[in-house]
């Protein structure tokens, strides 16, 4: 099995963008295990290998990220890509300029952060500049976030940016082709491991806050890892149908 694992932050909240210390801490216990293998993103993406081998990302740049996940992960020598909105470095996740209920309001990493990160080795990846909703905004604000995105990325850390993330994971076909026309892939938030047909600008993730307490990601790759994937992609495609 090949996937994609989605972090967002390492914090006790125990909200739907974080995930404990100790659970991330068997996480990467088990990732430097050699069950299986953690490449960097684009050499995943660009292997067909069969093996078990995943990518790991983390959306929006949160200081604990750097705090927490990074010395770990660069501990034991694992990649990692880091999604950063370009225009909300140094500032926090109040995308919409107020608290939402039940997500903690974090601050984000600053460029010269970043700019360290990405020294020792992390990659870094588009989350378009204000984590703005993109289906919802007209033509010129939807090339400032894609396109502009990337240019930050260039003019701030001298990276070609090759890989988007659509902000709560919301893209269209309009969306969709103004991303691939800058980038070579783009991450949604699709519950699924990576399949042999995967569009490449609608790729899925295994968001790692469902693999939370014992034993939650150390079956990767068996059939009952597989069985609970299909039982998850049940309860959110019925969540989805009720509206909720
Ligand atoms: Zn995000």
């Amino acid at each position: 099995m090949r996937a994609i694992l989605t972090y967002h932050s390492i914090d006790a909240s125990g909200s739907p963008i974080s995930i404990d210390a100790a659970s991330f801490a068997r996480h990467v216990k088990f990732l430097a295990s050699s069950r299986v293998r953690v490449l960097p993103l684009e050499e995943l993406l660009a292997s067909t290998d069969a093996q078990d081998a995943v990518a790991l990302t983390f959306d929006d740049g949160f200081v604990n990220f750097e705090q927490l996940a990074w010395p770990a992960l660069r501990a034991h020598g694992l990649p990692a890509t880091l999604f950063v909105p370009t225009r909300r470095t140094g500032g926090d996740n109040r995308w919409e300029g107020r608290d939402e209920p039940g997500i903690p309001t974090l601050p984000l990493l600053d460029w010269d952060a970043l700019g360290r990160l990405h020294e020792q080795g992390l990659s870094i990846g588009s989350h378009s500049r204000t984590h703005a909703w993109l289906t919802r905004v007209d033509a010129s604000q939807l090339r400032e976030e894609v396109e502009g995105a990337r240019e930050d990325l260039r003019q701030r850390l001298g990276l070609d940016a090759t890989v988007f993330c659509y902000p709560y994971g919301d893209f269209d076909a309009r969306v969709e082709r103004a991303v691939a026309n800058c980038y070579r892939w783009a991450c949604t938030t699709e519950f699924a491991p990576l399949g042999p047909a995967d569009a490449p600008h609608r790729l899925p993730r295994l968001d790692a806050y469902y693999f939370r307490g014992a034993s939650g990601l150390e079956s990767f790759g068996s059939a009952s890892f597989r069985l609970r994937l299909a039982l998850r992609r049940r309860a959110r495609a019925l969540k989805r149908a009720l509206g909720r």
